[in-house]
C-alpha cells in the first residue's frame, strides 16, 4: 500500500472501509465517539485476521512444515512493519505484547526489579492511565521505593518546573503518557526525555493514545521505551508492542518464562533466546500481530499527517460547539491536544448522559477513564468523553450536541 503524503483525506471514502460505521443503533446511524477506548477496524484488518485462520493457521518459530513457515513469515513481516512505523533501528527492539498494559508491566517487572532499590524513586505524572500507575506502585511497594507524581495545571498541562525539581539521583525511571486518554493533552515529551537523560534516567512513553493520531519516531524522540496498543490504532485487540532500545532490552532479565524465549533448557539451567524473543514466552497472538501489521499499512495509506490535520479540525469544531452550550464544562484545555473532549453537563451524571446519548445512536465513554487521579484532581467522580478518529465528521459532532440538548431537556 502506498503512503498518503497529502494533507487532506477523503472522509467519506475512509468511512466505507469500516463496516461497523454502517450500523444503526436504535434505528439511528451509529455515531462512534469512543475511539480512545478502542477504535473501529477497517475491512482489510478484519480480512487479514480471518484469512490467517482460514489459510495459514499454525504455530510460529517451531514448525518445519509449510503452514508454520508461512505463519512465521507473516508474523515477522508484521514486526518489520511496526519497526518501520515507529522508526526503531531494528526488529530486535520490537517485542510483541498484549498491549500497552503488558508492555509497561514488562518494563516495571524486568528493568524495574533489577534496577530499583529501597530509597529509589519512580516518576510518573498526575494524568496517567491506571496501567501506567499500578505496575509502578507494585514495583515500589516490593522494592521499598517511592512513586513520585509530576503535577498538572488546571488546563491539564504537566508542571515542568516541578518535574525538573523532582528529578534527582534517586530517580530510576520516568514513565509518562505521550497523550493523555482522559484529557487529550499532548505532553512535551521531548523536553521530559532531555531532562531525564541529562541525569542518566531512562524514559518510558505510554504511546497508547498517540500512535492512532500522529507520526511517532522513537529515534527522533530518543525515548528508551515506547508502548503501543493495536486496538487503539485500528488493529485487533489483545496485541500490542513494547519498543525498547536494544542495549537496554539486552541488559534486562526475562520476565515471563516458557517456550520460545529460550535457546536451551535443562534442569541445570536455561539459556535465554536473543532479542526480541527473550521477552516473548509462549504461543503469541499470531493473528493479532498480522492484523496489526495490516492496520499499520492502512494508517500509512490514510496518511497520519492528513489524519492529524482532520482531527485537529474536528477537535476545534467540537470544542467550540460544546463550549457554546449552556451548562457544559470541558476538562482539559491544553494548547496541544489530541482529539479528545472530556466534559460534564450540569445536573446530569455522566453515566445518565451516556445512556441517553446511546439511545440517540451516539457512543461516548462515561466514567473515570481508568484515570481516577485525574477525576480526583478536578473533584469529579466521572466525566463524559468524546474521542475522535479520522473517520469522524462534523455532522457527527452536531449529532452529539443535539443529543446533549435532548438530555438537557429531559433533565430540565
Ligand atoms: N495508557 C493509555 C493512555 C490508555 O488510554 C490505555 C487504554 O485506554 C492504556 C494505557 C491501556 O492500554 P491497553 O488496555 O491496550 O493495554
Amino acid at each position: 500500500m502506498s503512503t498518503n503524503t497529502d494533507r487532506t483525506i477523503d472522509v467519506e471514502a475512509i468511512r466505507r472501509d469500516f463496516p461497523v460505521l454502517e450500523r444503526k443503533i436504535y434505528d439511528r446511524p451509529l455515531v462512534y465517539l469512543d475511539n480512545a477506548a478502542t477504535s473501529q477496524k477497517p475491512q482489510c484488518v478484519i480480512d487479514a485476521v480471518s484469512r490467517y485462520y482460514a489459510e495459514t493457521n499454525s504455530n510460529v518459530h517451531r514448525g518445519v512444515h509449510r503452514l508454520s513457515m508461512d505463519a512465521t513469515s507473516a508474523y515477522e513481516a508484521a514486526r518489520e512493519k511496526l519497526q518501520r512505523f515507529l522508526n526503531a533501528r531494528s526488529t530486535k527492539e520490537i517485542v510483541w505484547t498484549r498491549g500497552t498494559t503488558e508492555s509497561i508491566n514488562l518494563v516495571a517487572q524486568s528493568l524495574g526489579r533489577s534496577k530499583v532499590q529501597a530509597g529509589d524513586e519512580v516518576l510518573i505524572s498526575q494524568m496517567e492511565h491506571h496501567s501506567n500507575i499500578v505496575p509502578w506502585q507494585l514495583l515500589c511497594e516490593e522494592r521499598g521505593a517511592t512513586l513520585k507524581v509530576i503535577p498538572m495545571s488546571e488546563q491539564g498541562d504537566l508542571v515542568l518546573d516541578a518535574y525538573e525539581e523532582m528529578l534527582s539521583d534517586r530517580t530510576k525511571i520516568v514513565a509518562v503518557a505521550h497523550v493523555s486518554n482522559a484529557l487529550g493533552t499532548l505532553n512535551p515529551v521531548e523536553h521530559i526525555i532531555e531532562r531525564a537523560h541529562a541525569r542518566g534516567v531512562p524514559v518510558l512513553l505510554d504511546g497508547a493514545q498517540a500512535t492512532p493520531h500522529m507520526k511517532v519516531d522513537v529515534q527522533a524522540l530518543n525515548c528508551d521505551f515506547y508502548t503501543v496498543s493495536g486496538h487503539k490504532m485500528f488493529g485487533p485487540t489483545g496485541i500490542g508492542a513494547l519498543y525498547g532500545k536494544e542495549a537496554l532490552l539486552d541488559a534486562m532479565p526475562p520476565w515471563h518464562g516458557g517456550g520460545d524465549m529460550i535457546k536451551s533448557v535443562s534442569f541445570d539451567g536455561t539459556v535465554f533466546n536473543d532479542l526480541p524473543y527473550k521477552f516473548e514466552a509462549g504461543t503469541p497472538n499470531i493473528a493479532g500481530a498480522i492484523g496489526m501489521g495490516v492496520a499499520v499499512d492502512y494508517l500509512e495509506q490514510v496518511g497520519l499527517d492528513a489524519a492529524a490535520a482532520w482531527e485537529a479540525e474536528l477537535l476545534e469544531y467540537g470544542t467550540a460547539l460544546l463550549n457554546g452550550m449552556d451548562g457544559v464544562r470541558i476538562f482539559g484545555t491544553a494548547a496541544h491536544k489530541a482529539a479528545v473532549i472530556s466534559f460534564e453537563v450540569r445536573g446530569i451524571h455522566p453515566h445518565d448522559l451516556g445512556t441517553i446519548l446511546d439511545r440517540e445512536g451516539v457512543a461516548i465513554r462515561a466514567g473515570h477513564h481508568c484515570a481516577q487521579p485525574v477525576m480526583e484532581f478536578y473533584g469529579v467522580a466521572a466525566t463524559a468523553r468524546a474521542s475522535m478518529a479520522f473517520y469522524n465528521t462534523k455532522s457527527e459532532l452536531d449529532a452529539l450536541a443535539a443529543a446533549i440538548e435532548k438530555a438537557q431537556d429531559l433533565f430540565a
